[in-house]
């Protein structure tokens, strides 16, 4: 596996990985925003070793008229409130509302990355990993040159060995205690 230092950067993508999904829906209130087993833990490991720890979520119910800006805001208050609680950090959610597949910054299309590069230049692609539990996912590391952890959900499992995917894992907790098997 790649060896973590710390210049590096880590990309985790928010449902799935964060907190549990809602089958077929989006998490609309912050009353339905429920971490999944280890989040915490894994956090407080992960921002004690990456230099950045960036969220990056499609959120295309706020493109739908589903869910406003203001509700998304009040449910990654309430994640990075739960976090910082518990010991961890995120240094910043970019999120991309809209519906077109075309979007740039709808994943898998990189522009999320490109706008955290830009906010944050001490990024280096060759030193950053993506976290997420989809071939999206995947395919928005790959695209920016990163490593890719795909964490197992509800969602297809991919083939393994898959050529977008460096390491399965069971979830992010599971994915953290391989950096302190590390070292
Ligand atoms: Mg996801």
């Amino acid at each position: 596996m790649f060896e973590i230092t710390p210049e590096w950067t880590i990309f985790l993508d928010r449902d799935g990985v964060l907190n549990r999904e809602k089958e077929g829906d989006y998490i609309r209130h912050v009353s339905e925003l429920q971490l999944l087993p280890g989040v915490t833990e894994a956090l407080s490991i992960l921002s004690a070793r990456f230099l950045h720890v960036i969220v990056v979520t499609n959120q295309k119910g706020i493109g739908k008229g589903i869910m406003s800006e203001e509700d998304l805001a009040e449910i990654h208050s309430a994640l990075l409130q739960r976090i910082t609680a518990t010991g961890g950090r995120i240094d910043h959610i970019y999120h991309c509302p809209d519906t077109a597949a075309d979007s740039p910054c709808r994943k898998p299309n990189p522009g999320m990355g490109r706008q955290a590069m830009h906010d944050f230049p001490s990024i280096d692609l060759q030193r950053s990993v993506m976290v997420g539990n989809t071939l999206s996912d995947m395919q928005f590391g790959r695209a920016l040159g990163c490593q890719t952890v795909f964490i197992e959900s509800n969602k297809p499992k991919p083939e393994a060995p898959h050529p977008w995917i460096d390491l399965h894992c069971q979830s992010l907790y599971a994915f953290a205690k391989t950096l302190i098997k590390q070292g």
